[in-house]
């Protein structure tokens, strides 16, 4: 039978074309990317001796055999593991099996360089290989009893070839022929220094020409003080195929409720927000060393997929089963311990090292607000992590809800604060006159989130979130000193009867302010009003949707010269009276960003300045 061939799928054809093309740094990656294949063939196949009761050449060794040739120019890595039929072939190398490919093609668009970084991380790493080949040959036969050996060969191009190969053990050997500038790759210690870096942590040994490189260990068993830094950063780069060090890692063991081993990492950048997509779970599930899971779902809650690493527990069946209720609550379990100590660590950082953890919460902070939003469980805690910019504070500078609350005015109820685009614009806001002058602090948020973290949290420490820009906060026995020479109390009432009657539909309420000073209107949501962002939201959730218009009211400062120059005008030209107050309400939508209609608002801009050249 002669060799069959078949196309690559367009976007491994991209891959290809990127990696063979454009990845120059770091050549070295693809050592290990296939010897990481090869353990985790080897893993899955350990798997399946406990589960399964056959498995075709059952007493072969799970070991990792390395050869190279630097006559012909080659090397080859050979493991006894679970191997591949040939539909498994195309499916795995000829095709996208995972969203992989896609995310990775986007992540270097993103990235712009660092390819060889990242080609690991996206479920593509056995394309590495041919950073550095003029033709990668696989021979593989799987762990089913029934099953042949097959060979599959590509240079890289557009296509691949498979045919039968006689005479294989179970598994799978990769042999890569060398470019000629890739020629170093078959020199025993080029390849045995390559290998030291990146698979000191690969849990099978590892054989070189015949003599061992690696002593198996599993890192998360070992007692702590036994352990050296850089073998926890090794670790990392090894677990989460990134060249880069981690942040800060976590090396814990409990006995109670039941017996957990875990090493969690934070890595030192957010990929997510650097537009690689949404990360999966990347904390592998093992029992007694073996791996029962690499990306179980369930296992830690959604906003912790940041976290790389493993945990280990006895306790775990081997044969775990999605459907039966038990193991999967045995997995919340285990999860829910992680999570426990993982936010007390993250707690004793924040006192610890405050540097580190201000980093933290600039690359990861996102995850922790998403967490305060939707983990009603350990929601508290995760407030309490969250870290904000305030109008108390300088640039730069941020405090915790714990401080703010210690801060507290006595007799202050809520907790404010603001969300925006930046500081300047919150600072410099007519919102914070009257916070200003009764010597309230604000929180400035800059992001979306937050503002979905304070409405669905509501309350921390038993102090409710209250956004400055709403009516109705509540400030009594808060009083801010009364501003003198302004409208009396009927010339007040007098111009806000007709304001709201003039202003008809536009506004919902008309108010004299007791929280402006230097402007002389503000137009604010009422307190249950959907904000903007909200609005926004429904929107987009529910195009269809018919969101209501937005229901703003007014507040006048009638300590304000203008407002009394309008009540003056109202007495001699309602027409321009009602000019101006337009303009002045379009003015304090503008400020407060309620803008829904900026044509009408134009329009009535022209007629002003219209009115104004008669
Ligand atoms: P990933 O390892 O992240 O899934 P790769 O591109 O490295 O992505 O490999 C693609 C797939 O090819 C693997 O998921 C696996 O199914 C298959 N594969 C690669 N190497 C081996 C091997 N040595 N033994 C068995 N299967 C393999
Ligand atoms: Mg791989």
């Amino acid at each position: 039978m002669s060799a069959e061939r078949f196309e690559f799928q367009a976007e491994i054809r991209q891959i290809l074309d990127i990696v063979i093309h454009s990845l120059y740094t770091e050549k070295e990656i693809f050592i290990r990317e296939l010897v990481s294949n090869a353990s985790d063939a080897l893993e899955k196949l350990r798997h399946l001796q406990l589960t399964e009761k056959e498995v075709y050449d059952e007493r072969l060794g799970l070991e990792i055999n390395i050869t190279t040739d630097d006559q012909a120019k080659t090397i080859a890595i050979q493991d006894y593991g679970v191997g591949m039929t040939r539909e498994e072939l195309i499916e795995n190398l000829g095709t996208i099996a995972h969203s992989g490919s896609k995310a990775f093609l986007e992540a270097l668009k993103a990235s712009g360089s660092g390819g060889s970084n990242l080609i690991g991380q996206f479920g593509v790493g056995f394309y590495s290989a041919f950073m550095v080949a003029e033709v990668v040959t696989v021979y593989t036969r799987t762990w089913r009893k029934e099953g042949q050996g097959w060979r599959w060969e590509s240079d890289g191009g557009g296509s691949y070839t498979i045919e039968p190969a006689e005479g294989l053990r179970r598994g799978t050997k990769v042999v890569v022929k060398l470019k000629g500038e890739a020629g170093e790759f078959s020199l025993a210690e080029r390849v045995e220094g390559a290998l030291k870096r990146y698979s000191a942590f690969v849990p099978f040994p590892i054989y070189l020409n015949g003599k061992q490189v690696n002593t198996v260990q599993a890192l998360w068993l070992k007692p702590r003080e036994g352990i050296k830094e850089e073998e926890y950063v090794e670790f990392y780069k090894y677990h989460a195929h990134r060249n880069e060090e981690p942040l800060m890692w976590l090396h814990f063991s409990v006995d109670a409720p039941l017996q957990v081993y875990a090493l969690l990492y934070v890595p030192s950048r957010n990929l997510e927000r650097m537009g690689f997509g949404r990360m999966g779970t990347s904390v592998s599930l093992y029992c007694r060393k073996i791996l029962i899971e690499q990306s179980p779902r369930g296992l830690l809650p959604e906003w912790l997929r940041f976290v790389h690493g493993v945990v280990d527990s006895e306790d775990l069946p081997l044969n775990i089963s999605r459907e039966a209720p038990q193991d999967r609550a045995l997995i919340e379990k285990i999860g829910r311990v992680l999570t426990r100590r993982f936010l007390k660590f993250l707690e004793e950082m924040a006192v610890k090292d405050t540097e580190k953890y201000g980093k933290f919460i600039r690359e990861f902070g996102f995850f922790l607000k998403e967490g305060a939003a939707t983990d009603v469980v350990n929601r508290e805690s995760l407030l309490s992590l969250l870290r904000f910019e305030s109008s108390f504070l300088d640039v730069g500078k941020m405090t915790s809800l714990s401080e703010y609350v210690d801060r507290m005015k006595p007799g202050q109820e809520e907790i404010y604060y603001l969300v925006g685009n930046g500081r300047k614009m919150l600072e410099e806001s007519p919102f914070m006159e009257g916070m200003k002058e009764r010597g309230l602090e604000v929180l400035y948020c800059y992001d979306a989130v937050d503002e979905i973290v304070f409405e669905n949290a509501r309350e921390f420490a038993k102090k409710r979130f209250a956004s400055a820009d709403r009516a109705g906060l509540n400030l009594v026995g808060l009083e801010a000193p009364e501003a003198e020479g302004g409208l009396d109390r009927e010339a007040g009432e007098e111009l806000v009867r007709w304001l709201k009657s003039e202003l008809g539909d536009r506004v919902m309420n008309v108010r004299i302010s007791r929280r402006l000073k230097d402007s002389p209107v503000m137009a604010l949501l009422e307190k249950d009003e959907p904000s903007v962002l909200m609005r926004r939201a429904m929107k987009a959730w529910n195009p269809e949707m018919e969101v209501p218009p937005l229901r703003v009211s007014l507040e006048i400062n009638a300590a304000h010269s203008v407002i009394k120059k309008l009540h003056e005008l109202l007495r001699r030209d309602k027409g321009r009276a009602l000019l101006v107050a337009n303009q002045l309400f379009d003015g304090a939508l503008l400020a407060a960003g309620l803008v829904e209609d900026p044509v009408g608002m134009a329009k009535r801009m022209f007629e002003f300045v219209a009115k104004v050249g008669e």
